[in-house]
């Protein structure tokens, strides 16, 4: 059985190197003619690192990204509403780590093609493809072909796979939110790992430390968001489109906080990207025949909790247990379908409402100058109760996570793991 793969970003690259890790025979394609570090900061959650780590890519990640210590949410004076560790600090058997989404990317194309070699393909745009009793055609935009008994499309938020199947579906739903995205070399901030979450669901700034320079300072991701009226006009999203400081300046130009200068990452972001934050309803299927989704192609979701990579990490090492696991092929992607989308979907859903970020917009309503007494604001039990519903939908629960078993197919797996 050959497993075809379309698209080689985070999602279908790991869907490579874990149906290769259980021995299953796969292919991906790629659009693009050369992999390069593209995009800026992610977060990989824990539940997601695991499975990188039980692919055996630990100390590959270490030495790419920052093992997250703590999340900080602030109201735009920099007041402290919450804060609580992260990752090893917060219980989990696994970091959470802050990478560049396009280095995560190049870590797992390299690898892929140290262990699949030939299989991984660039410069290969699927254009069409058709279905029949023993498999599927891929057809591609330089006129080749392929043949395989599934395809699983990982082709990311325009999937043409996707559109295959829901013609009508039309454009991603944006609710009026756009984001500016930049990477800025700064002095470390707090612990020198902390995550910081600013403002409110009108106008936030995130950022995060996702490199250590030799120079002792850090490569900080940050994201500045701000909400227009619904029905403002809005470019189409491209994950390269440039945006200017002067168009966020007004915005965030007085945002000085005691330990962090917003303006000043601003200013000194050598590229800044525009993106306006849109997903898309969750799907009634995902499976058609031998074909199914994965990744942002089957649920793109708001870039809110750190999700999105994660998720599609989680899609991949699934699916290829349960191709093993399973009897017949069919069976198999019921079952990764089965667990996957209800899953996802919810994760979709809490994104909509904001998801942890929700305290920050509590706070803001109730006291929009700040405040002297965090705790006349908004009770300690309050904070914990949203943070932790959050853990929960994304499958975050700490004591959840250390006690399942692997999804590692017995036999391969650990063979890798110790490459
Ligand atoms: C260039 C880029 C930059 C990004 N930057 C950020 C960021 O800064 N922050 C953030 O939160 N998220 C970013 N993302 C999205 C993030 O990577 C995803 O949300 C998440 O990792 C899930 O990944 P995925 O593999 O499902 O989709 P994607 O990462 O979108 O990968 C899809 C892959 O499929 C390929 N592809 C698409 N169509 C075809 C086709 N017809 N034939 C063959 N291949 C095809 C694409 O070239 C791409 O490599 C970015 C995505 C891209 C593509």
């Amino acid at each position: 059985m050959r497993v075809l793969i379309i698209g080689g970003g985070i999602g279908g690259l790991t869907t490579a190197l874990a149906l290769h890790a259980a021995g299953i025979d796969c292919e991906v394609f790629e659009s693009a003619e050369e992999v390069k570090p593209l995009g800026v900061g992610i977060n990989v959650q824990p539940h997601a690192v695991r499975e990188l780590i039980e692919l055996g890519l630990g100390p590959r990640l270490a030495a790419t990204g920052i093992a997250t210590q703590e999340v900080r949410y602030a109201n735009r004076f920099g007041q402290t509403i919450w804060s609580e560790p992260r990752g090893l600090a917060a219980g989990y058997r696994w970091p959470q780590y802050s990478i560049h989404r396009g280095r995560l990317q190049v870590l797992l194309w390299e690898t892929a093609v140290e262990r699949l070699g030939a299989a991984i393909h660039r410069g290969k745009r699927l254009v069409d493809f058709s279905q029949d009793a023993d498999g599927v055609t891929l057809r591609f935009a330089d006129g080749g072909t392929a043949r395989g008994a599934v395809l699983i499309a990982a082709d990311g938020i325009h999937s043409i796979v996707r559109q295959h199947f829901y013609p009508d579906e039309g454009p991603p739903r944006w609710e009026g939110c756009l984001l500016w995205r930049g990477t800025t070399l700064a002095p470390p901030y707090l612990s020198g790992a902390s995550m910081v979450l600013a403002g409110n669901r009108d106008r936030k700034f995130i950022c995060y430390p996702i490199a250590r320079e030799p120079d002792g300072q850090v490569l900080t991701n940050w994201i500045a968001e701000e909400r227009y009226a619904p029905g403002t006009a809005w470019a189409r999203e491209d994950w390269n489109r440039r945006g200017q400081a002067a168009d966020i300046l007004p915005m965030f130009g007085d945002w000085h906080f005691p330990w962090l200068d917003v303006p000043g990452l601003i200013q000194g972001a050598p590229a800044i990207y525009e993106f306006p934050m849109v997903d898309r309803d969750p799907l009634p299927r995902w499976t058609q025949g031998r074909v199914t989704l994965l990744g942002d192609a089957a649920h793109p979701m708001h870039p809110i909790g750190s999700n999105g990579a994660s998720q599609s990490i989680l899609d991949a090492r699934w699916l290829a247990r349960q191709l093993v696991q399973q009897p017949t092929l069919d069976a198999g992607l019921a079952a990764y379908e089965a667990a996957r989308r209800p899953a996802t979907a919810a994760v979709v859903e809490a994104n909509r409402g904001d998801g942890p970020d929700r305290v920050l917009d509590m706070v803001h309503a109730r006291a929009p100058s700040g405040f002297t007494d965090l705790d006349t604001v908004i009770p300690p039990e309050e904070l914990v109760a949203v943070a932790a519903g959050y853990k929960h939908i994304a499958g975050l629960d700490p004591a959840a996570l250390n006690g399942r078993e692997s999804w590692s197919v017995p036999g391969g797996l650990r063979d890798i793991a110790m490459k």
